[in-house]
């Protein structure tokens, strides 16, 4: 068997990373890469989506207005 080595793809750039020991980096194919992810990780790092709000800003969340819309 040859083919043991399994890769994943860099998240900075999408090329076939190989996961082995080489791979320094891993996941990414670079420590540019790498650098480039932390970077963009950082910026959002506390913006975790725990549970996204349904609707939160219209109080109901339903789209039924209870107005005068039932003229037809
Ligand atoms: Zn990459």
């Amino acid at each position: 068997m040859n083919d043991t080595i399994r890769t994943v793809n860099c998240p900075g750039c999408g090329k076939p990373v190989a996961w082995q020991a080489q791979s320094r980096y891993r996941p990414f194919c670079s420590a540019r890469c790498r650098q480039l992810d932390l970077g963009a990780w950082a910026s959002e790092a506390y913006r975790v989506p725990t549970s996204p709000p349904d609707g939160d800003s219209a109080g109901g969340g339903d789209h039924h207005a209870p107005g005068d819309t039932e003229g037809r």
